[in-house]
């Protein structure tokens, strides 16, 4: 399935969660058992080319594919968790959204030091979600190298951010 194939895959969904917002909605992606696979392949091939030893997922639709590219590379997943979701003592990061703050966690022992850590989220806007996880993870001794995603929001900055911290940025799909 070809890249144009899975843009046909997405839904838009118009005022969510809030009026003026087109929010672009994966569910259609991975209720599609050809176009998940698909999207999964592209995501690991391009992980596979950055070199990843270990892929993070961020919760929670990060999770979906971030957990299946680890599973097909045969790489362990660590997840980036909200917070107080983790059994053991966490490595946590505030981070500024619209309004307020939120928080993330990893497992401080999850990462092998200096190991190459892939980045996976389904939709990359501001970038705030995706700088927070990649300082959470070398916090945790990782060696973050690349942060893949579904979609990326090119207007909304995001990717660049990324780029300016260091990081490689792929996404499947732009949407203006
Ligand atoms: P950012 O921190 O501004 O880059 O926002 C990215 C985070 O918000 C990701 O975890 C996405 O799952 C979520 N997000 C923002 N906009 C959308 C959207 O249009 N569709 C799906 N998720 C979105």
């Amino acid at each position: 399935m070809t890249l144009d194939d899975l843009r046909g895959l997405i839904r838009t969904i118009p005022d969510f969660p809030k009026p003026g917002i087109l929010f672009r909605d994966v569910t259609t992606l991975i209720g599609h058992g050809a176009g998940f696979a698909a999207a999964v392949g592209h995501l690991a091939a391009r992980a596979e080319a950055d070199g990843a030893e270990v892929i993070a997922g961020i919760e929670a639709r990060g999770f979906i594919f971030g957990a299946a590219v680890a599973a097909r590379m045969g790489l362990p997943f660590v997840p980036v968790r909200k917070p107080g979701k983790l059994p053991v003592p966490v490595l946590a990061i505030d981070y500024a959204l619209e309004y307020g703050t939120d928080t993330l966690e990893v497992d401080p022992g999850a990462v092998p030091d200096g190991a190459r850590v892939i980045v996976v989220d389904d939709l990359i806007a501001t970038g705030g979600t995706a700088l927070a996880a990649v300082e959470l993870l070398r916090r945790a001794g990782g060696e973050v190298i690349g942060a893949h995603f579904a979609i990326d929001l090119p207007e909304l900055g995001g990717a660049e951010r990324l780029r300016d911290a260091g990081v490689r940025v792929q996404a499947l799909l732009a949407y203006e």
